[in-house]
This record gives C-alpha cells, structure tokens and sequence, in this order.
C-alpha cells in the first residue's frame, strides 16, 4: 500500500501531465475562481466554459458585478438552473463591491460568510487563491476517496460527510493545497470516473482497495431517498395585437425572480376547463379563445418534478384589470430572463 505522501506525489504529477487548459487555471484571482466555482457546481465543463466567458466579459471585476441589475445577471444565467445561486452570486458581490471596498475576502471564514458560498467553494477559493490548506470534498474527491480507500459508509450521511472530509483533509498537502485540490477533482472527473474508470492505466492501481476488492462499480455509496414533488404547471400565453403577457415570479419558491408566461398551478393533471375557470383570477377573460393546448412536459429539477403545458389563448373580449402582469411587445420578449420550459416555448412560436 503506497502512504499518503506517495499518493498526494503521485496525484500532483498525474495533473501536471493531464490537466485541462482551462481560463480559471490561469489566474488565481479569487473573483475568477469564485465565478469559475459557482458556475461548475450547475454544469458540465464545456457548457460552464461559455457561461464563463460570458460573465467575465461582462463583469471582468466583481465591483461591475455589483452594479449589475439583477434582472440582467439573471439573463445571463438563464439555462443553467439554480437560479438562487446567481442571485446570491450578485448579493455576495454587492457585499464585497460595497463592504470591502472590492477587495475579496483573504481568509476561509470571511470567505464561507459569503451569501451563497458553501464549504465547498470556500475552500477551493481560499485554497487556490490563496495558498490556505482547506481540502474540497465535491463529488469527484468523494468518489476517487471512496474507492481508493474501499469506504461504503454513504456520502450523503453526515457521518460520512464528516469521514471524508476528515480524509481529505490529512491527505491534503499542505504545502500546495490549491495544486492538491485541483488535482484530486481533476483526477476524479478524468480517471477515476463515475462509469469505467480505466483502471488498468490508474497510477494509483497498485493501492486501490476497490480494485482489489472488485467493487468499483458498487462505491461510493449514497442513501439517496429524496422525496420528489410534482407540481403541474399551466402556463396561459395570450396573444393581443402582436404582444403577449409574462409574470415576475416572486415569492421563495424555484426560479424566483425569472418571467414566466401567467401561470395557473394544480396539483395534478387537471381538465382544461377547470384551469379556465382560474383564468379571471390573472386578469385575463374566461371566454378568451383557446388556439392550441399542448401536450405534457416535464422538466427535471433536483427535488421537483414540473409537469408542464401551454394554453395558448387569443383576447376575444375587453381587457380586465392586468396590473400584476406585463404586456410585452412580441419582438422583446427574448429579453426577459425566463426558466428552461418557457425559453423552448419561445423557440417554438411562430410569432418570434
Ligand atoms: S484503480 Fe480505478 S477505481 Fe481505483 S483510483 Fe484508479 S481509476 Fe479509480
């Protein structure tokens, strides 16, 4: 069995020779690697790549950050989800634009206090930008850990959480901590993959207990058991004289912030009629002409399961009172920051 001294040595020179070229590994400045960071976290690298490019040329420091207005952060975001991350993500930089005089915060706990920022990010920033020695636990290091190690206790228990991140943090070298940390993730997103690793060409095959014990394939191990909620969303679109109608969603709930086509909620998969009788509570006339009902969709989120169509209505009859919602110019409407479901509805129509 190697010691950890051999592994960490090993791991450091396998990422010399492998790493990816990538923008954030070329800087350690922290608003970078912070950006770099919080972008990963919703997204595969070469997707994160574009969404990164497209913050730092807008906001090349974290003060033009700030001044952002947060339904202009928020559409630059749009298609990566989570979208509370990109609102704390603006509120973090308004804290440090207005706070810290633009000055990133220099050690881990003035890090974490961050809005938004976790164990996680926290230790990557103060580790790569700032040479401290917090080890990253992100589900690459659990994974190469876990099967290295030959650990069945479930990542996502806290007894777990607390393992691991005890492990990570001996193993890690103290002395290049953000080289460690680069490297440990790199070699899980790389090597030591969720599906097939090649172990054959694993520079770490000769200590690997999963691999002696052949239980690549079963660690790690995760309890799981999240209870998914569904919802079913109705979303009205109403076309009247070349514009349409969107909402602000508002309240703590998910995409808070973005537009949305005005939206009637149920429980399940109800009649049309049934949604038609709601129509009036939105400020939109019941006996408005249905065009078109589509089918079903679903879109995916990690604990909501949103069941969704369209109804598509035109305005037949004088306008009610609309004050809660927007009339938009159909020509504009690609301006808003909407959800996933609405921007594959707007792809769709014939009127863009
Ligand atoms: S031998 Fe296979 S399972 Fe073990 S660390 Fe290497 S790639 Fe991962």
């Amino acid at each position: 069995m190697a010691d950890f001294e051999q592994i960490k040595g090993r791991l450091h020179h396998w990422y010399q020779a492998n790493k990816r070229q990538l923008p954030w590994r070329e800087t350690t400045d922290p608003y970078f690697i912070w950006l770099s960071e919080v972008i990963l976290q919703q997204t595969r690298i070469d997707q994160g790549l574009a969404y990164f490019r497209r913050f730092t040329e807008h906001y090349p420091n974290v003060k033009l950050l700030a001044n952002a207005s947060e339904d202009e952060v928020l559409k630059l975001w749009q298609g990566l989800g989570y979208y509370s991350r990109a609102r704390n993500l603006h509120q973090a930089a308004k804290t440090i634009a207005q706070q810290m005089n633009g000055n990133f915060p220099d050690t881990y706990n003035n890090i974490i206090a961050l809005k938004g920022v976790g164990e996680y990010t926290a230790a990557a920033i103060a580790s790569i930008s700032f040479n401290l020695p917090h080890a990253v636990v992100d589900g690459n290091v659990f994974r190469v850990l876990a099967r290295l190690f030959g650990i069945d206790t479930p990542i996502d228990s806290t007894a777990g959480k607390k393992l691991f991140g005890e492990l990570a943090a001996e193993l890690l070298d103290h002395h290049h901590p953000g080289l460690h940390n680069q490297a440990m993730m790199e070699f899980g997103a790389l090597q030591c993959t969720p599906k097939n690793p090649n172990c054959t060409n694993c520079i770490l095959n000769d200590c690997c207990i999963a691999l002696q014990e052949s239980k690549i394939d079963k660690l790690p191990v995760k309890q799981g058991k999240i209870k998914i909620r569904h919802r079913y969303f109705n979303y009205i679109v109403l076309t009247d004289d070349r514009h349409s109608y969107l909402q602000k969603r508002t309240g703590n709930d998910i995409w808070k912030n973005l537009f949305e086509f005005p939206l009637v909620e149920a429980g399940e998969k109800t009649e049309i009629d049934q949604v038609l009788k709601q129509l009036d509570q939105l400020g939109i006339p019941t006996e408005s002409q249905i065009l078109s009902v589509s089918n079903w969709q679903k879109q995916v989120l990690s604990h909501q399961h949103i069941h969704y169509r369209f109804i598509q209505l035109e305005q037949t009859s004088p306008k009610t009172d609309r004050s809660n919602l927007i009339r938009v110019d159909q020509k504009d409407i690609f301006k808003f920051a909407v959800p996933k479901p609405i921007e594959q509805k707007l792809a769709q129509l014939e009127w863009i």
